[in-house]
């Protein structure tokens, strides 16, 4: 498991997922850190790879700190 806290509350990748979508994935894998800054409040950014359908593939990213998220389709 790779819980992390964002915006003041513990997530786990499917409803990291969750939050960036607006629907629960059929799939997630791991949280990871992005490596980069969050353009709106300067806080951490984190990544997760999920499935929103059987034929897609989306990496989203959060901030931990603000409501800043952003997705990228593969
Ligand atoms: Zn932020």
């Amino acid at each position: 498991m790779s819980n992390r806290v964002v915006e003041g509350r513990m997530v786990t990748s499917e409803t990291l997922a969750e939050m960036i979508e607006g629907d629960r994935p059929m799939e997630a894998t791991e949280i990871e850190d992005a490596d980069r800054e969050c353009p709106d409040c300067g806080g951490n950014v984190i990544s997760v790879g999920y499935m929103p359908s059987v034929t897609a593939f989306v990496t989203g990213y959060k901030c931990q700190d603000c409501e800043w998220s952003e997705k990228e389709d593969e």
